[in-house]
């Protein structure tokens, strides 16, 4: 007997090849096949006269055939198939291209059901290669509505069909229920097994659309309770607890005086730090709000209570960068700071790590490389990441097994409206920085289409001439695309800039670059040595240049608004006046709207609400910066509604049963796990 993780190429029909390209789709059980939900739907379960069918529409027709079919061979390789078929309303010309046997299965005087896109020609209506079975007897394909899946190569749509139906009926009774009983009535949701069957084989649309509730509600149901569990293991954990001290030796030693904002997320974080119990907070501010400062803060106090820091960046510029600032900061005060990154040599490494676990260092700074088995700290009480979105949840708890419950400080500049932001870091406490250091000027932003180019060149020359360096930032291009019109692409648009400007120094920075090749062209860039540095997004996060002046980005409307928010905060951190201009050939009303959005404001928090406003919570979701696992049928954006609504439940259930311990929990405890752990592999 089959069971939920009975390997798929065990099913009739599914030899070593199609069970490859299933496993491709990340399907190797039964329990995979019956949770890989169909892409989308076509409705073929009513058919439509002929007469009042319309072009370019895909529907279903019941007609007879009235014509013997004919074949005609038009040359090598191309074989035709033509008939009439006709019913109470009209005729149809259906073709079919290369599929000779058509000929055999239609008779004439037989009524089929054909389903296919309709092309209208004149008055005649025809049909290109549909899909058809008898009128009468067993219906398959069409009769119903028909799901479409995600398929890889070696896979067809019928395969994939019969896969799934015979998954269905071995195991569907076997689908454990991870909703509790009285969850599921309150929130009236179908059952799993109705609910499993019919996201596949939908009985009509509302079949599809309660089983499309039920499954949303568990995904984000499992999520809530994920993020509601770390957050409330942690905070009645016992955390290493600080004296409060007196941080006036700080503040004073700074070359400026801090922000309100600045202060009042220090003292949060210094409540939590000093409480006893361990901290896990979000600081979150918009780009240049002076977040490194509050980090400097807490590794100070930490220092001074004899505790060891670790601050980890996401890549080895940023590293590098902190690096030197914080060295800058809190060097005078007596801080000893080391750094950690792959690509020290061996003795380097070495010698930090030796130094670290003798407790000679107060603070270490790195990427990854910090959490490797082999890094051993003495007295580690505090953990700073940066830009908390590039790590998964996973990673973040991962992270937080180094040392003795260490207090935990996260980065972020992705600014998320407040209506989000509780479900998306259900797991910690949140310190916003809403406030940014005085005299900053404003980034004059405009946007423009391709005409511009001669005029924008002018301007690259103009601010060069003056000394001043440019990014230019390309689209990521993503392979198995269909990119209706030509990208930019890195390499590409820096070729062409070293041809417009032969005279200046144009580099290039992409993602498929070896960290030490990227490293030397930041370098490059940082000592002034690069005039127009082009990029993917790879400069996205906090690389500060002070040089830099203008920051152009190609085919704008590629990008998320709170991305271009981020691209845009590399310039304008030095006290030159400073420009960002979006290119994009895309006059759509909507993408006009958008980018008009970056030339009016700079507040980030304002440009994410926005944002919202505009196109949902899809986009930023979308982009996946959150650092949340995957979902499978529920869209973090247009979901919303019922995303709360589980939030509620979870807090609820959380509350009864905080381990997920009692034994009506287990099936969901099992799958929370099973969403932790899947969120830590699809960050790296
Ligand atoms: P982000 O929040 O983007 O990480 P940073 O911490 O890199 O911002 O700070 C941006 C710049 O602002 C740095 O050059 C920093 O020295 C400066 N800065 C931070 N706080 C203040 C302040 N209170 N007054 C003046 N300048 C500040
Ligand atoms: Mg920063």
């Amino acid at each position: 007997m089959a069971d939920l993780n009975t390997e798929v190429r065990y099913l009739k029909g599914i030899g070593e090849k199609k069970a490859q390209a299933l496993n491709k789709l990340g399907v190797f059980s039964l329990r995979d096949l019956v949770s890989f939900f169909p892409r989308r739907y076509e409705d073929r379960s009513v058919c439509k006269p002929i007469a009042l069918t319309v072009g370019g529409e895909s529907v279903c027709v019941e007609a007879m055939v009235a014509d013997t079919p004919r074949l005609t061979r038009v040359r090598r390789g191309l074989d035709l198939v033509k008939l009439r078929a006709v019913d109470d309303s009209g005729s149809l010309d259906i073709t079919f291209f290369n599929q000779p046997y058509a000929k055999d299965n239609l008779h004439r005087g037989e009524t089929y059901v054909f389903y296919g896109r309709i092309e209208v020609n004149g008055v005649r209506r025809g049909m290109v290669n549909p899909v058809y079975e008898r009128s009468e007897g067993p219906r398959t394909v069409t009769g119903r509505i028909l799901p479409v899946y995600r398929i890889a190569a070696g896979l067809n749509q019928r395969s994939m069909l019969s896969a799934v139906r015979q998954g269905l009926d071995a195991c569907l009774d076997e689908l454990p229920d991870v909703l509790p009983h009285d969850v599921r009535e309150r929130c009236k949701l179908a059952q799993t097994a109705y609910a499993y069957e019919n996201i596949h084989f939908p009985a009509d649309y509302t079949a599809l659309e309660l089983a499309r509730r039920r499954l949303i509600f568990e995904e984000l149901f499992v999520l809530a309770c994920a993020l509601g569990r770390m957050r409330g293991e942690r905070t009645r954990e016992h955390g290493i607890q600080m004296r409060s001290g007196n941080m006036d030796r700080f503040w004073t030693a700074l070359p400026f005086s801090p922000t309100g904002a600045q202060r009042r997320a220090v003292e949060e974080a210094l409540a939590n730090m000093d409480s006893g119990m361990v901290m896990n907070r979000l600081v979150q501010g918009d780009v240049g709000s002076g977040k490194t400062l509050v980090a400097a803060a807490l590794i100070w106090h930490c220092a001074e209570n004899g505790h060891c820091s670790a601050f980890m960046a996401p890549t080895e510029i940023l590293a590098e960068q902190h690096c030197r600032t914080l060295t800058d900061l809190l060097g005078p005060l007596g801080l000893r700071v080391g750094r950690l990154t792959g690509s020290m040599s061996a003795k380097e490494k070495r010698e930090v790590k030796a130094a670290l676990k003798a407790g000679q260092l107060d603070l270490i700074i790195g990427t990854h490389a910090l959490f490797s088995q082999d890094v051993e700290y003495e007295r580690l009480a505090l953990v700073v990441t940066d830009e908390q979105h590039r790590f998964g949840v996973g990673q973040r708890s991962a992270l937080i097994g180094k040392g003795q419950r260490p207090h935990v400080l996260v980065m972020s500049a992705t600014p998320i409206p407040r209506t989000l932001a509780l479900i998306i870091y259900g797991d910690l406490d949140v310190s916003v920085i809403d406030e940014l250091p005085p005299g900053r000027q404003k980034v004059d932003t405009f946007s423009v289409d391709e005409s511009y180019r001669e005029r924008l060149n002018g301007f690259i020359r103009k601010l060069v001439s003056e000394g001043r360096q440019v990014f230019v930032v390309c689209p990521m291009v993503e392979e198995n695309e269909d990119l209706p019109m030509p990208l930019k692409n890195a390499q590409e648009h820096a070729a062409e800039l070293a041809r417009v400007f032969p005279d200046l120094r144009v580099g290039c920075i992409h993602g498929r670059m070896k960290a030490r090749e990227k490293d030397a062209v930041m370098a490059s860039m940082l000592a002034g040595e690069t005039d127009i540095l082009v990029a993917t997004t790879v400069i996205e996060v906090g690389v500060d240049v002070p040089n830099a002046a203008l920051m152009i980005v190609e085919n704008a409307e590629r990008f998320g608004l709170s991305q271009l928010h981020q691209l845009r905060g590399r310039v304008g951190r030095g006290r030159h006046k400073s420009w960002c201009i979006l290119v994009s050939d895309n006059d759509g009303e909507e993408n006009r709207a958008r980018l008009s959005i970056m030339t009016k404001t700079n507040d980030g928090f304002r440009i994410a609400e926005e944002d919202l406003r505009l196109r949902g919570p899809g986009d930023f979701f979308g982009s996946r910066q959150h650092g949340l696992p995957e979902m499978h049928v529920a869209d973090l954006g247009a979901d919303v509604n019922v995303l709360q609504r589980a939030q509620q439940e979870a807090t609820l259930l959380l509350a009864a049963d905080p381990g997920l311990i009692l034994p009506e929990h287990a099936d969901l405890r099992e799958s929370v796990e099973h969403m932790l752990n899947s969120g830590a592999d699809s960050f790296n």
